[in-house]
């Protein structure tokens, strides 16, 4: 079984889980998983952001090997597909705990839900901060 304090798994029937928590307590409430907008939400983030993510990343990659790597908007967009993957990669983690219940997934997906739009407002941003904005709109028509 999990503790519901801390997410550890402890052994089947014990009263009290290594953070001092009081299992007694917590087996005799049935476990609770999600449903509804929330299960929505977890789906969201484990699976279908992810997916989002990675086909965008996939596209990007063919990009970036027709610009090279190694070009400023080679290098511009590499910083923003791994920020993006990273960013996915947490909503899978939070988006997992949450979908089974664990308190730890609600502690992180307010400070997630804050960052996650912050951090593709900066993404946004990114092409705006090196002085090639026109240099990727060449790359892009070259792409479409
Ligand atoms: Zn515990």
């Amino acid at each position: 079984m999990t503790c519901p304090q801390c997410g550890r798994e402890v052994a089947d029937g014990s009263r009290f889980c290594f953070c001092g928590h009081n299992l007694a307590v917590a087996t005799s409430r049935p476990p609770e998983g999600v449903g509804g907008w929330l299960l929505f939400f977890c789906v969201q983030l484990v699976i279908l952001a992810p997916g989002f993510v990675l086909m965008n990343v996939l596209t990007t990659a063919a990009l970036i090997s027709k610009v090279g790597a190694m070009t400023p908007i080679g290098v511009c967009l590499s910083v923003d597909s791994i920020a993006r993957l990273l960013i996915a990669g947490a909503g899978v983690y939070i988006g997992s705990l949450l979908w089974r219940g664990q308190r730890t997934g609600v502690t992180l997906i307010r400070p997630y839900l804050i960052a996650f739009p912050a951090l593709h407002l900066l993404l946004a941003c990114l092409p705006f901060v090196f002085p090639f904005a026109r240099d990727i709109q060449v790359a892009l028509k070259l792409h479409w």
